[in-house]
């Protein structure tokens, strides 16, 4: 690795190096842009193959933070254009390791040089130390600008530091890149906090609550689909009150209602949607897939538990057999074995996703003399409340609900598809919803039908 230290020695051009990077860069851009492929697929092609074949040059090069700001704005414009998002939308969904976490240029920059520092410190050679020390002295007098070789020397002191014993090259390795992913990640949700519009939803992926599944299957969407839920996460679709905070329309009014149309207005709020049925038939869209499921598991187990649903067309309008209790509430589900005298009441709310926890705790007040009064029967009675986001987020609370509703013994294999259909269907359901708002009628279309 002479050729790299002296490289790094005797390359002062920074400005040159950045000029002649940003055309390459810029050029490959293109080709990927000019693909006759679906945007979706190039936003994927750019992290797969663009991004890693950009680590030799970063690794070989000195460049400023300045200039490491330039190739990420150039890279920013086109992830943008392909994900449909305006100009003013965060680049967090791209480069926060939490959300998509595609490496911004800066980001793999610092990975690559401070893991090149650190092999270079494990497998020491002579004339390469000695170069890297007088630049680590010259550079250590700068005061305007970054030094990379100081910063990662830094880095890389902290690493071993914060590595347990045995401390080896590989061990260092992966504190060098998880400390740089969680400083990375911070930086984001720092600036994400600051977001009062877009910022609500990716701080979930921040908290404990939130998994990666809807992450990882957004790339495997139908078309358009993937484009929507990565504004809707955002809060950067054409809704009313953005047009209007655009520049782009007067009025911020819903067609139905004429109250204020927000994003969350159009997915759960306009009283006029909900009459005219269209959160219901998202709603029965998860439901419906969620029975079949069910049920097809069920006959796999057992086959003497009866699943009865709350959708036209089955028990409607009366999931609670009369024999076994009178009552006019009408759960969602009910799972019915009478051979062991058990009753699963399941309830099944599509909410926004920032109103996830107060949808629950209605349900369980709504339920809480039911289950009793079912329990006073002798049977033994579990209530299961799901909650799907609206733009399909299914948080690892959630999740357990899933697997407790399920035969005992699902596979993980078949939970993980269980949950990643589900964000697949309120995603979809919500993006008809969304696009529907233009038309003040609404006709219900039949029921999403998905099968595991
Ligand atoms: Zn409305």
């Amino acid at each position: 690795m002479k050729f790299l230290g002296a490289h790094i020695f005797h390359n002062q051009q920074a400005k040159s190096v950045l000029k002649w990077l940003k055309e390459d860069l810029r050029d490959r851009l293109r080709r990927v842009d000019e693909l006759l492929v679906r945007d979706e697929y190039k936003i994927n092609i750019y992290r797969r193959y663009l991004l890693p074949s950009l680590r030799f040059a970063l690794t070989v090069h000195d460049l400023h933070r300045s200039h490491l700001r330039q190739l990420d704005q150039l890279t920013a414009r086109y992830l943008k254009k392909w994900a449909h998002m305006p100009r003013g939308a965060s680049l967090a969904m791209f480069h926060d390791p939490k959300l998509l976490n595609i490496k911004s240029v800066s980001h793999l920059y610092q990975e690559t040089r401070t893991l090149a520092y650190a092999k270079q410190a494990w497998n020491p050679d002579r004339t390469v130390e000695a170069a890297i020390e007088s630049k680590r002295a010259r550079e250590g007098t700068w005061t305007r600008k970054s030094s990379t070789i100081n910063e990662a020397h830094e880095r890389l002191t902290a690493a071993i530091e914060a590595t347990p014993a045995p401390v080896t090259e590989k061990a260092v390795v992966a504190t060098v890149r998880r400390s740089l992913n969680e400083e990375i990640a911070s930086q984001w949700r720092d600036k994400l906090e600051q977001y009062v519009m877009q910022g609500q939803m990716p701080l979930l992926f921040h908290s404990q609550e939130a998994d990666s599944t809807w992450l990882s299957t957004i790339f495997n969407m139908p078309r358009g689909l993937v484009q929507f839920a990565l504004n809707a996460s955002l809060n950067t679709l054409p809704s009313a009150d953005n047009l209007r905070r655009w520049g782009k329309r007067i009025s911020a009014r819903c067609l139905a209602c004429r109250n204020g149309e927000t994003l969350f207005h159009v997915l759960n709020g306009c009283t006029v949607y909900l009459q005219q049925g269209r959160y219901t038939w998202r709603h029965n869209s998860v439901l419906l897939y969620i029975y079949n499921t069910l049920s097809e598991l069920l006959q796999q187990r057992d086959g003497y538990s009866e699943v009865l649903v709350d959708l036209p067309g089955y028990q409607q309008g009366n999931t609670i057999p009369a024999d076994v209790i009178p009552t006019n509430q009408i759960p969602d589900l009910v799972v019915l074995d009478r051979e062991n005298r058990r009753i699963t009441i399941f309830e099944l709310t599509v909410p926004f996703e920032t109103n996830l926890t107060q949808s629950e705790v209605r349900k369980v007040n709504k339920y809480a003399a039911l289950v009793a009064d079912v329990e006073a029967t002798g049977f033994e009675c579990q209530m299961i409340h799901l909650t799907v986001g609206s733009r399909g987020l299914v948080t690892t609370p959630n999740r357990t609900a899933i697997e407790k509703l399920m035969p005992d013994g699902t596979s993980k294999g078949t939970l993980t598809e269980i949950y990643r259909t589900l964000n697949k269907i309120a995603l979809s359901a919500s993006y008809s919803i969304f696009y529907a708002r233009l038309q003040p009628t609404w006709r219900s279309p039949p029921l999403l039908n998905y099968k595991l």
